[in-house]
């Protein structure tokens, strides 16, 4: 959720944009006036920032249309929803190997992203630990999980919430996932268990699960604990089955003990909804709200399957593109989840922010961020490949790419000495401080017109 923190031009639209308004007007002019302002949203199918879902075939539209009023927590006023996502539930345990009889069920659950789905894992995790320790009479009060400095920010969420201790695993130049070796190195008594991510946010790349499942398993029987694993597979999670069928990362490896995925990923719906599942007899509750529709209703495995490849095919064509240029090297990995993340070769007079900046220019939205500890001094851009990205925007963006390099070598270096990051950061932070000043005075002038003396905040 954003803060909203808005600037308006005058206390009278201040007024207007943040208080309901006093008379009601004609329902067509609230829809032309709120549709008006959308339209400044960039186009969600232009953003490769985001591995959300951006399109869906016109009858899935249609079936989330049909079924967007149902508060589908009532289970039992929607019996057939909740008949659903239980289907989906077993789908999906099935695709993740769960060791499965016939006539057994698997336990799991649907949420409205991977993010509530790790706080609900990271919960029955802290809960299991907790039980363990009081039953052997030892003190409970210091849990840690041991994750790679790579993870995803709902992790430090979770350990906020939760009281838990994130140990991360720093990465190392060139090296952007958890280190197995050196994550099982830092579980201890306390660890309530080990997060490995299936498709790294910042790469794409797969950690080994498997390794850590064998190192694991060796300390395990070392020290006679029982550290559990938990893969985050928000995105690699319906990537993996289809492209690689025979990598080991799922419940075939005994240590794995839980696993996320959001649907509204590579799972090809819209935003708002996730899963987590068990191998089995393993408990959990939801709250879930959300305009669902299953695992793409159309689309079997082999479906899956060829869309995942036509992504992986695109993210190809793109980084062969920006491979051409000779100006980037290129640090994801082929063999993850379908997405380029590359970085200048030479960034000593201009960065990959300005490149992100000037991308945006033709309506494309690139991301640049630093890498995590201790690998903070590289800087990446990142595109991620959706179903709805084709070979020709593919093609399309590398052309925009080599505009932007070409107009940037044109340009004098942003600073011709000094440290040009922190003089932008310095920047960034005046303008920051210049708008929350403006914001201040406008709310005060506001304020002090009504002759209101209290209950300002
Ligand atoms: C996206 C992502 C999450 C969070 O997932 P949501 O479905 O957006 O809540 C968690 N972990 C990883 C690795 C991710 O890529």
């Amino acid at each position: 959720m954003v803060l909203s923190h808005g600037v308006s031009g005058s206390d009278e639209s201040v007024h207007s944009t943040f208080r309901m308004p006093e008379q009601s007007i004609p329902k067509e002019a609230a829809y032309q006036i709120i549709n008006d302002e959308l339209m400044l949203d960039g186009n969600p199918r232009l953003n490769l920032a985001s591995f959300v879902t951006t399109w869906m075939e016109p009858e899935c539209d249609k079936l989330i249309q049909a079924s967007v009023n149902k508060n589908y927590v009532d289970m039992d006023e929607y019996p057939v929803t909740t008949e659903l996502q239980n289907r989906c539930v077993n789908m999906i345990a099935h695709l993740f190997n769960a060791p499965l009889g016939d006539s057994e069920t698997a336990v799991g659950v649907g949420t409205v992203g991977s993010s509530e789905a790790i706080m609900l894992a990271g919960l029955a995790f802290k809960r299991r630990w907790q039980n363990k320790m009081k039953a052997a009479g030892k003190p409970c009060d210091k849990p840690n999980i041991v994750t790679g400095a790579n993870v995803q920010v709902c992790w430090e969420k979770f350990a906020r919430y939760f009281e838990v201790e994130l140990k991360e695993v720093k990465l190392s130049d060139g090296y952007y996932v958890m280190d197995p070796a050196k994550a099982v190195d830092m579980v201890d008594e306390n660890t309530i268990c080990v997060a490995a991510i299936l498709g790294s946010t910042l790469n794409g790349e797969f950690e080994d699960v498997k390794l850590l499942n064998d190192l694991l398993t060796k300390k395990n029987a070392e020290t006679g604990w029982d550290t559990p694993i938990h893969v985050d597979a928000a995105s690699g999670g319906f990537i993996a089955p289809f492209l690689y069928p025979e990598l080991e990362w799922d419940f075939r490896l005994p240590l794995v003990k839980s696993i996320n995925v959001s649907g509204h990923k590579y799972g090809l719906v819209y935003a708002g909804i996730g899963w987590r599942t068990c191998p089995r007899s393993s408990s959990s509750t939801s709250t879930t709200s959300a305009p669902t529709s299953p695992p793409s209703p159309s689309t079997s495995p082999r479906g899956y399957k060829n869309i995942m490849e036509n992504c992986q095919e695109n993210a190809m064509v793109l980084k062969q593109g920006l491979e051409k240029t000779g100006r980037f090297n290129i640090v994801s990995k082929d063999n993850g989840v379908p997405l380029v993340a590359f970085s200048l070769k030479d960034n000593s007079r201009h960065n990959e922010f300005e490149i992100s900046d000037f991308l945006r220019r033709f309506g494309w939205i690139v991301p640049a961020y630093t890498m995590p500890p201790d690998a903070q001094h590289v800087t990446v851009l990142r595109v991620v490949i959706r179903e709805d990205f084709s070979r020709t925007l593919a093609e399309r963006l590398v052309l925009d790419i080599e505009k932007v390099l070409h107009e940037l070598d044109a340009l004098p270096a942003r600073v011709a000495n000094g440290d040009a990051v922190a003089l932008a950061t310095a920047a960034a932070n005046e303008r920051e401080m210049e708008k929350q000043r403006e914001v201040i005075s406008l709310w005060k002038r506001a304020v002090l017109a009504k002759k209101k003396t209290n209950g300002v905040c």
